[in-house]
Parts: C-alpha cells; structure tokens; sequence
C-alpha cells in the first residue's frame, strides 16, 4: 500500500530540484503525477525517471505566472486522471540579479513576485475548484526560511515573495478548512539544487550561508521530498495552515557549533 495510492498529484517546478525529487517520491506512493514546467526537457527527463521506477506521470509545459497556463494544467490533471487530490506550488526562482533594496530593478521585484507569489495565487485560483470536486485535498505550497530571516546574503524580491506565500497559505487554509482542504508551507533551508547554486555561485558565499546552517551542510532535494510527501498524504490529516520547516536547525540557530 503506498501513501498517495489512488492520488493524482499536481508539482509544478517538477522539471529539477525539489520538484523532480517529489514527482519520483509521490509516484513511489502510488500517485499519478501531473509534472509541470516550463522547461521542456528538464520536464521530459523527470516523466521518463518516474516511469522507469515503474511510476505513472504526464509532463505539462505551463509557466505558473501564466493564468491560462495555470488553468491548463488543473485541466490536463483532471483530463489526463479524472481528478485532482494534491496541488504542490513549487515552482520559484530567485534572480541572479536580486540583491538590495536600492541594487535591485523593479523588473526583477516584478518577475520574482509573479513566479512565486502570483504563481501560488494563480495555481490555488484554478486548482481549488478541482479539489472540491474531488471532496478535498492538500496544498502544499513551497516557501523558504529566508521568510523568517535576513538573509546574509541580500535577496529582497526572494524574500518578500516567500514571506506572501507563507501569509497566503495560513489565509487559505481558514477559509477552506470545512470543505477538507488543507493548506500547508513547505520551508526548505539552503539545498544543494541548481537554483541556490547558481545564486551562490562563489565558495565564498558557499560558505557564508553554511556557517549559519548547525548541521554544517546544504540539504537535499530529495530530503524536501519527503516531507512534501508527508504534507500530501493522510499522514499529516490533522495539520493546516501550518509552516514546515525542514532547515538543517538553521532558523532555531543564533551561534552554530564549532
Ligand atoms: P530548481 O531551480 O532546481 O527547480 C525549480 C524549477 O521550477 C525548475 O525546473 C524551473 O524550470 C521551474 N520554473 C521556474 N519558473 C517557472 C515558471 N514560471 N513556471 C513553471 N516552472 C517554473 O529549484 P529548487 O531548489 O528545486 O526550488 C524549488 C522551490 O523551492 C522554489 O520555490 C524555491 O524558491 C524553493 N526553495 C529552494 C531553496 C534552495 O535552497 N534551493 C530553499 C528554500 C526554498
């Protein structure tokens, strides 16, 4: 028996990191997964990983800032496997260019907020009908532990979009909780994918942000995964609106051992 048996699960941002992590973990449990992305290979890839472990799948091109793409691909889950149970928001970015208040362009503020804070809005807009039809579901909706702490490394438009993913979850799960729709965060601390690499793309700003981190490392995508996994399955019936830190203790750490 899997825990998602019978589950068709929505992962957006499925095409690396975390979200390919959770398609091959949530598949494993007996759910068929709608992956979505906008990277067309990067999407293919984790279709063709999930299957090969035996798993069901469909890729899904969508860009989740996009509102006709958002409504897309709740429509292509529903086509492809009759309903939808869980809806993981997972797609983000954090801009190469994202810095200070005064460094950083507006345009950079704008796209950051449309991929990670509208993209939320956006996907919970269209794929909230389709959990009610299904008779509820969960949402999960990926936000961060910079939502909770000034980063050393400054990344305003990152850390303002997660901060409003993590108020939009608390408000959604009050207002859905009586039609059995949960409503969870997912904060990660530093892992070790692409879209942290890339930001901290020096040793020395490797460093800076592991000094901070007690268990001395970057996380997994794969460690992600599993509380995600946790989250969407009956494991968690009695948790909503709540923020699941998954850090490495770095929110809990002032000093960090030697
Ligand atoms: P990643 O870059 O490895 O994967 C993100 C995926 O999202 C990519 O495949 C990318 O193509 C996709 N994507 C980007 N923009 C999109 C759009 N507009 N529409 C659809 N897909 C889009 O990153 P990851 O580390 O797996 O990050 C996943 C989530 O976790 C993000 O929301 C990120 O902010 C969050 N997070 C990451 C870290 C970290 O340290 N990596 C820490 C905290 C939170």
């Amino acid at each position: 028996m899997g825990r998602l048996d019978g589950k068709v699960a929505l992962i957006t941002g499925a095409g690396g990191g975390i979200g390919r992590a959770s398609a091959l973990a949530f598949a494993d449990e007996g759910a068929a997964v709608v992956a979505v992305d906008i990277d067309e290979p990067a999407l293919a890839a984790t279709v063709a990983a999930v299957e090969a472990a035996g798993g069901r799948a469909i890729a899904v091109i969508a860009d989740v800032s996009n509102h006709a793409d958002a409504e897309a691909m709740v429509a292509a889950a529903e086509d492809a496997f009759g309903s939808l149970d869980v809806l993981f928001n997972n797609a983000g970015i954090m801009h190469p260019d994202d810095g200070d208040a005064v460094d950083t362009s507006e345009e950079v503020w704008d796209r950051t907020m449309e991929i990670n804070a509208k993209g939320v809005f956006l996907g919970c807009k269209y794929g909230i009908p389709a959990l009610r039809r299904a008779g509820g579901g969960s949402i999960i909706n990926t936000a961060s532990f910079v939502a909770r702490l000034g980063a050393a490394t400054p990344q305003v438009a990152y850390t303002a979009s997660k901060g409003a993913v993590l108020a939009l979850t608390r408000e959604l799960a009050v207002v859905h909780a009586r039609e059995n729709i949960r409503v969870n965060a997912l904060s990660p601390g530093p892992l070790h994918t692409e879209l942290l690499m890339k930001f901290l793309d020096t040793e020395d700003k490797k460093q800076r942000r592991l000094v901070h981190v007690p268990m001395g490392r970057f996380g997994k995508a794969a460690e992600m995964a599993k509380a995600a996994l946790f989250l969407a399955s009956d494991d968690s019936s009695y948790m909503t609106g709540t923020e699941f830190l998954v850090d490495g203790g770095i929110t809990a750490a002032y000093v960090t051992p030697e």
